[in-house]
């Protein structure tokens, strides 16, 4: 009897860790630093901080947390991870995550999706492919706005991503985003694409442009004169999420360029603080 009962025992540890186990490797730790692997680790089954999922139930669901206040107060979305090849942007997405976990926000709400193009995340791909003969450009989620319900999955993923901005009445939008060169040492124009290192990309509107003002001169303030000081670029690409933000709802939208030559944990530090001066800015924190 005794030893039937440890057999049991011994059967339910077995199940308890391989399914523990094939929980977590079914991502490949390694696109993460340590640091947001911990903080992976532990929210990822968070559903108290867990409003829903993009794509859910299929290979692209990926969490959207959400941080509220109780307040009324300005509605903020903040996007990692739409290009698997630009860390800074879903590291610092992680490392927002465990700040809004620890501090309570004075008014308003805040959403986050951390991994929002995740297959490509894991693969620290620019894009996911696309069948062939279709423009490679539908495998890139920040050409795909805003969006189609029946269209390929990037184009069902920046839908639910408009819908969320639209059922949600979001008034801020940040897409967390880097680039291979400096925006201030790119000479030539046929290279703009590879040139956006350090700059907040948005659609002109008042409030767009009061928010990246305020953010540029702070970060540019502690910054010495040269290529790491950060510019503003106005109209982001057709079909971007900033794009969108601006054309399609009218509320500030910005793409966010910390450039890939400076190391790892500096942009990261880049990101985190243009969304913390801007939560400030909005009397959020
Ligand atoms: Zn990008």
């Amino acid at each position: 009897m005794k030893f039937k009962k440890l057999l049991s025992l011994t059967f339910l540890f077995v199940i308890f860790s391989c399914a523990t186990t094939f929980r977590y490797s079914t991502f490949p730790k390694e696109y993460l630093t340590k640091t947001s692997r911990e903080i992976h680790e532990n929210f990822w089954g968070q559903e108290s901080m867990i409003f829903g999922y993009l794509m859910e139930n299929t290979q692209f669901q990926t969490p959207i947390f959400h941080f509220k206040s109780g307040q009324d107060g300005p509605i903020v979305l903040i996007l990692g991870g739409t290009h698997g090849n630009e860390p800074a942007g879903f590291e610092a997405a992680h490392r927002l995550l465990e700040q809004f976990s620890k501090s309570s926000l004075k008014k308003g709400q805040i959403f986050i999706i951390p991994e929002a193009n995740k297959l490509a995340d894991y693969n620290q791909n620019r894009r996911i492919p696309v069948p062939k003969g279709v423009d490679i450009e539908f495998g890139n989620l920040n050409r795909c706005y805003p969006g189609n319900p029946d269209g390929l999955p990037m184009e069902q993923v920046a839908y639910e991503i408009t819908q969320l901005i639209k059922k949600q009445k979001v008034n801020l939008f940040l897409d967390l985003h880097e680039s291979p060169v400096f925006h201030m040492e790119q000479k030539s124009k046929t290279s703009e694409y590879h040139g956006l290192g350090q700059t907040l990309i948005y659609t002109p509107n008042e409030k767009a442009a009061w928010l990246g003002m305020v953010v540029i001169d702070f970060l540019n303030d502690q910054i010495p004169p040269g290529n790491k000081q950060f510019s503003m670029i106005e109209n982001p690409i057709k079909h971007s999420a900033a794009w969108s933000a601006g054309i399609n709802f009218n509320i500030p939208g910005f793409t966010v360029e910390t450039c890939k030559k400076l190391p790892l944990e500096e942009r990261v530090r880049y990101q985190m603080d243009v969304v913390n001066v801007m939560l400030k800015e909005m009397g959020m924190i």
